[in-house]
């Protein structure tokens, strides 16, 4: 298992995490300032920004991507609106390929129209067909240009909302049917918050790990608190709750994964409200003692 103690060359942010304090732009500043090499943005971010500014700044700092956020968001109402999000999903997988993304994120969805109040249909199943089908046709184009799609199983609680798929052992079985190759070009990505409940959650990591490619593509941490005060917003920074991130990270690593622990932290209450800089170094230094 690698040494984190000392060093935090490992360690990548997920732009998300300082949201709230900083555009895009100046999150990759205050990232290279620090040494740290990697982030994972989300398109919203990267839209506002604009798609070649930031490719050139990343550039400039020699600084890389952990992933892409997001793609998914498969199942819909009608005909028009499945077309819609593969079309979604072509420009992620396009932008995610103008920034040298090692893969793109998929928080693949769920009941639509959950998220805004009006399910427009509850028979969840139906979503999973959806999802299935989604990433099957998206994962034809991911081929085709060559950039790998995660499945990021989320913690249960968002399976009306968000996602549907929601244990690690149910991304990697619709991994196993849609790329029975194992061609490196399909896995998943593993979030400790989504995960760390679950008591499949070893034996999975070491199935992920057992492809002829591993389908662990990304890596994210954070920490469970308790209580937790809000279903979305409330994760906490690295060694405040009751996640055991060495030993779960220890899973991971001995599948072979040698990549970037990223940093995800959504916090309306905490830690949104700091200044961007305590977060960042707050999560420099977590990283060195918690992760
Ligand atoms: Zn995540």
């Amino acid at each position: 298992m690698r040494d984190f103690s000392s060093s935090h060359e490992w360690l990548s942010m997920n732009t998300a995490t300082v949201r709230k304090q900083w555009q895009l732009p100046q999150i990759i500043d205050e990232c290279a300032r620090r040494g740290i090499r990697a982030i994972s943005p989300w398109r919203d971010q990267v839209a506002a920004a604009g798609l070649e500014a930031t490719q050139r700044q990343l550039k400039a700092h020699g600084m890389g991507l952990s992933g892409y956020c997001r793609g998914g968001f498969y199942p819909a109402a009608d005909k028009a609106g499945l077309a819609a999000a593969l079309d979604d999903n072509r420009r992620a997988i396009d932008e995610a390929k103008m920034l040298d993304a090692p893969c793109v994120v998929l928080v693949v969805g769920a009941l639509p129209g959950a998220l805004q109040g009006k399910p427009a249909y509850t028979d969840i199943a139906r979503a999973r067909n959806e999802v299935r089908d989604g990433i099957a046709a998206s994962l034809d184009y991911a081929r085709e240009v060559g950039m790998p799609l995660a499945i990021e199983p989320l913690h249960p609680m968002q399976a009306a909302e968000r996602a549907c798929v929601n244990t690690l052992e149910h991304a990697l079985d619709l991994c196993d049917e849609l790329d029975p190759g194992q061609t490196g070009m399909l896995g998943v990505a593993m979030d400790v918050y989504h995960c760390w409940w679950d008591p499949k959650l070893e034996q999975q990591i070491a199935r992920a790990g057992d492809a002829k490619k591993s389908r662990l593509l990304a890596f994210h941490v954070c920490d469970w608190l308790t209580p937790t005060r809000d279903l979305l917003n409330d994760r906490g920074m690295m060694g405040d709750g009751v996640v055991e991130l060495r030993k779960i990270r220890g899973w991971v690593e001995q599948t072979g994964f040698a990549g970037f622990a990223e940093v995800e932290i959504f916090s309306e209450l905490d830690w949104w409200q700091r200044p961007g800089a305590e977060v960042l170094d707050t999560c420099i230094e977590r990283h060195k003692s918690a992760v």
